[in-house]
């Protein structure tokens, strides 16, 4: 038996937890956008209004956080120690 096969990765559904936080970042000046739960339409529509104001800032990052969990798979003695 192997440790690694008694615990398993996932996505980190559980309520109030989001899908994605998504924030944009200007690579020209490095000022980042607000971040917001789980849609990254404000963030590109803040990015096209900071190329307005400033024409040279045309490059972006989009950063996007994912919320990941690891939980005692079958057989795992923690799986009956749940906190
Ligand atoms: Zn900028």
């Amino acid at each position: 038996m192997h440790a690694y096969a008694e615990w398993t990765l996932s996505a980190d559904n559980r309520e109030g937890v989001p899908v994605a936080i998504f924030q944009m970042m200007c690579m020209s000046c490095h000022v980042m956008s607000d971040a917001a739960d789980n849609d990254g339409s404000r963030q590109q529509t803040w990015a096209l209004d900071h190329t307005g104001r400033n024409p040279g800032h045309q490059g972006f990052k989009l950063i996007t956080e994912t919320y990941w969990r690891v939980e005692p798979g079958r057989g795992n003695p923690y799986r009956e120690v749940e906190a």
